[in-house]
């Protein structure tokens, strides 16, 4: 293998304990700890299993965590009102509303009803507008690209002049890194493309890049030959290709493959995500990571 493995387990744990640090300085100097709302409603066992992990992650870091699950059937109105009571609870630093709602329920609404300070999530329009803007207007950027950037630098490839390609334009993934990428600033300074569905000639942008980042949501999607020799490879794509029994637990579980043919794409590459354990472990770490950073607006240290 000619590739560096980018392992996001590894790198989740070196950023957690830079959180859990932080949190336990500042839970002795000021005898405050961030405070996190999760709203889940209904019960969709993908929704349920990720919120769990989220709560066991900042129950590890010593945060204060509710978790607060509503009926599937909740009118909009009461999930609203709930959401005004967090806005309002001072020893609540960050909300976040499991996503997806159930169809009587407008999702815009309901994110839009977050107080853009507490978005930790960083969709409300505001903080939107923030990442566009750049630099110390940045408060909460989307945990996803946040966690994708984090594994480029700290992995120490070069973002200042590199071409960097995206293919994939989604308001969650695409759209944020390759604004990220394109900021003037450490970890970015890039020159970005973005391709989508509509573009007329994918591998030969692809072929260009010096930081591939794939969110597509199709299995397979990159070929080997559309990477350039020694190029970074960061594949977002989580991908359901049938099923298997776990060696450990004996119970069906997914076998889950990226956008990328990763067999034949490490032997090119120079630096590449797997899947699973790339970019995967990184999404609920930059959570956490957003609201220490929302504790620490309140508190002037930021
Ligand atoms: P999405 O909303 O479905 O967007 C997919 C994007 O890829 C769209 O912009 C689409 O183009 C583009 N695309 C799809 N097929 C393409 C093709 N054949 N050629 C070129 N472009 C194509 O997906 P998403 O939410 O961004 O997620 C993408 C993948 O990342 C999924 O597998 C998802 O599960 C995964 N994901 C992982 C994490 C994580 O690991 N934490 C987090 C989020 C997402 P158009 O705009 O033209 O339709």
């Amino acid at each position: 293998m000619a590739a560096k493995l980018i392992k996001g387990t590894e790198i989740r744990e070196e950023i957690l304990e830079e959180i859990a640090s932080e949190v336990s300085e500042i839970k002795e100097k000021k005898g405050v700890v961030p405070g996190l709302v999760t709203i889940l409603v209904g019960e969709n066992p993908a929704s349920i299993s990720y919120v769990t992990l989220k709560i066991k992650t900042a129950n590890r870091l010593g945060f204060k965590e509710i978790q607060d699950n509503q009926p599937a059937d909740i009118p909009e109105q009461d999930l609203l009102a709930l959401i005004d009571k967090y806005n309002k609870d001072d020893s609540i630093h960050g909300i976040l509303v499991q996503l997806p709602l159930p169809k009587h329920v407008d999702e815009k609404k309901v994110l839009n009803a977050i107080d853009p300070d507490k978005d930790v999530d960083g969709f409300h329009p505001v903080n939107v507008g923030r990442l566009m803007i750049g630099g110390s207007e940045v408060k909460y950027p989307p945990c996803t690209p946040a966690g994708i950037q984090e594994l480029i630098v700290r992995s120490g490839v070069e973002t200042k002049g590199a071409e960097v390609v995206v293919v994939g334009r989604s308001n969650i993934v695409g759209k944020p890194i390759a604004n990220m990428m394109l900021q003037k600033g450490p970890g970015a300074n890039s020159t970005v493309t973005v391709v989508h569905t509509s573009t007329k000639d994918m591998a030969s942008h692809c072929q260009r890049a010096d930081i591939l980042i794939v969110a597509a949501g199709v299995p397979g999607l990159v070929k080997p030959e559309w990477i350039k020799p020694g190029a970074c490879v960061i594949d977002v794509g989580v991908n359901r290709v049938g099923e298997k029994i776990s060696e450990k637990t004996g119970q069906k579980v997914a076998i889950l493959k990226g956008d990328v043919d990763f067999d034949a794409a490490k032997e090119i590459a120079g630096w590449i995500t797997p899947v699973p354990g790339g970019v995967g472990p990184m999404t609920i770490t930059m959570l956490m990571q957003n609201t220490l950073k929302a504790l620490k607006f309140k508190l002037g240290i930021a």
